[in-house]
């Protein structure tokens, strides 16, 4: 079985952060599912499946992933993950306007717009600046609006790294699937995707903490070698470059995949869903207690922390993984 270990060191693309550990800010917790709830991708109930980021939960910590994905368990947003929601949102936005007007100053002016948007799509959002309103005169205002000026430094970033006048995606907040013979559907959202005049592909993904320390960069690169792989499926073309941007510090973490990169990763993904269904069926979600529980929303019922789980609701293991946990003998 393809050792799963090195992940768990490493933060999870959309997780959490270790303090000077890979990254330094919070990306977006839930992309898929806020994608769905921003109507980027279809809403119709569909078949259970794995994103890289449910992908991480599991390498980090079984219970999380029950906590999330079985349970559903609510969390409170966090203002880090917001942010990096919110200039996900406009760096894709920025592309709808014509060559020569994507300029930062265009970039930032969206900030206020797109954020007011976000919290329509998805209303905990306003509960992280409760009476503290963007555009709000008065006391309290400095919140929000410094958090806003965070928003627009990553937009600087940016700016330093890519002229978006110079580029045309082929596709932006792309919604891929695939399904895995034998094995789960595989799904997530790009966040760009260039194609050049000769057919080759880049895949970009936007990051909004720091870029992460060379031992950690294997686990970064996951996410992008498995967006590799449901872009080869699909298309029948290996990407010719997955490409990180860190817009924390400006850093771009690059790599060209071979075909053995992608099988690998394939290997780790099925020897990851054995692992999940064998958990569903035996109901042992392991907790594992790692520097990255100081970042979980649920220490509370952790048994790691003296917590209960609570009972899994009837049908939650089908509905969410497919698969019927077996009976416990009395
Ligand atoms: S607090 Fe518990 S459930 Fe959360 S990550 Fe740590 S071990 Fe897992």
């Amino acid at each position: 079985m393809t050792s799963l270990a090195p992940d768990l060191a490493g933060n999870p693309p959309d997780g959490p952060v270790v303090p000077g550990g890979p990254a330094a800010a919070a990306e977006p917790l839930e992309s898929v599912e806020t994608a769905e709830l921003l109507g980027r991708a279809p809403r119709e109930r569909r078949r259970p499946a794995l994103s890289p980021s449910r992908a991480n939960d599991f390498m980090q910590c079984p219970l999380l992933f029950r906590f999330r994905v079985v349970d559903r368990l609510p969390e409170p947003p966090s203002s880090a993950a917001a942010r990096g929601t919110l200039v996900h949102s406009v760096l894709e936005r920025l592309y709808d306007a014509p060559l020569g007007e994507r300029t930062l100053d265009a970039a930032q002016a969206m900030l206020p717009g797109e954020w007011e948007r976000l919290q329509e799509a998805e209303p905990r959002y306003a509960e992280l600046f409760a009476g503290d309103a963007p555009g709000a005169e008065g006391p309290g205002t400095g919140g929000v609006q410094a958090w806003l000026d965070g928003a627009g430094d990553l937009l600087g970033t940016y700016f330093t790294l890519e002229d978006p006048n110079r580029l045309e995606p082929a596709e932006r907040e792309m919604f891929v699937e695939t399904q895995l013979e034998d094995g789960p559907l595989l799904r997530g959202i790009v966040d760009r995707l260039d194609v050049a005049p000769n057919g080759a592909m880049r895949v970009v993904d936007y990051k909004t903490g720091k870029s992460p320390r060379p031992q950690y960069q294997g686990s970064a690169l996951f996410q992008m070698r498995f967006y590799g792989l449901v872009l080869w499926r699909e298309r029948g073309e290996i990407p010719k470059m997955l490409q990180l941007v860190y817009l924390g510090d400006g850093q771009v973490l690059r790599a060209e995949p071979q075909e053995a990169d992608l099988v690998a990763v394939e290997e780790q993904v099925r020897d990851l869903w054995s692992a999940i269904t064998s958990a569903a069926r035996t109901g042992q979600w392991t907790p594992r207690r790692t520097p990255l529980c100081g970042w979980c929303a649920h220490q509370a019922i952790c048994p790691q922390f003296g917590g209960t789980p609570p009972e899994i609701p009837d049908g939650a293991v089908e509905l969410a993984l497919g698969i019927s946990p077996e009976a416990v003998a009395s």
